[in-house]
């Protein structure tokens, strides 16, 4: 039987984009295709996507359900989920009753039948291979301006960078400015770093 390869599964709330603060099952897989720097991306990585545990499918719906008996949605997240994360996952967990949301870098096109389309872009944007999504959303360090997005999406966000789980106030000032001076993007910051959860 197939296995994914996951670094962790756990219960919290959603820390970022409209749907912040919402109850969620997180199934983080391991690897990643990027490598962001603040030489490179403006923002260092700040996940630990190495190692992972290969689980089959009923295994990861066993763990989800130990996590949360009732909670329906899930956020497939990184790393890059779109590595793993393909049709008999996607058809399974629908069959097993979960929503699907991904968190995604947007380097690979996604198979259809996701319930929410998160694209964050880590490349330039003639590399971006999911171009819909339900919310985009763009990490921006000091500085940093917002592209103009190939991705075409209800909702679009800017974050502003951490570093580790410091926001410079020069950074949050950076993005309200931005948001000020585009008014169809708004601001989302990273909710589960002030509050101190996962
Ligand atoms: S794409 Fe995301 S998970 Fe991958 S290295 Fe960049 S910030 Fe980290």
């Amino acid at each position: 039987m197939k296995r994914y390869v996951v670094k962790e599964v756990f219960y919290s709330l959603q820390g970022e984009g409209v749907r912040a603060g919402t109850p969620a099952l997180f199934l983080r897989f391991a690897g990643c295709n990027q490598d962001c720097r603040k030489e490179t991306h403006g923002f260092d990585c700040d996940t630990d996507f190495s190692g992972g545990e290969k689980l089959t499918l009923p295994e990861i719906v066993e763990r989800m359900r130990g996590q949360s008996p009732s909670c329906p949605w899930i956020i497939l997240t990184g790393g890059e989920p779109a590595l793993q994360v393909d049709r008999d996952l996607i058809d399974g967990l629908h069959a097993s009753g979960f929503k699907l949301a991904i968190e995604t870098n947007g380097s690979i096109a996604l198979p259809d039948g996701l319930d929410w389309i998160t694209v964050s872009p880590k490349v330039p944007e003639p590399e971006v291979r999911q171009l819909k999504a339900d919310e985009v959303k763009y990490v921006r360090a000091c500085g940093q301006p917002i592209p103009e997005p190939v991705v075409e999406a209800e909702h679009k966000l800017i974050s502003p960078a951490f570093d580790g789980h410091h926001l410079d106030p020069r950074t949050l000032q950076w993005c309200i400015e931005l948001v000020r001076a585009n008014p169809d993007w708004r601001l989302t910051v990273q909710l589960h770093k002030f509050l101190g959860i996962r």
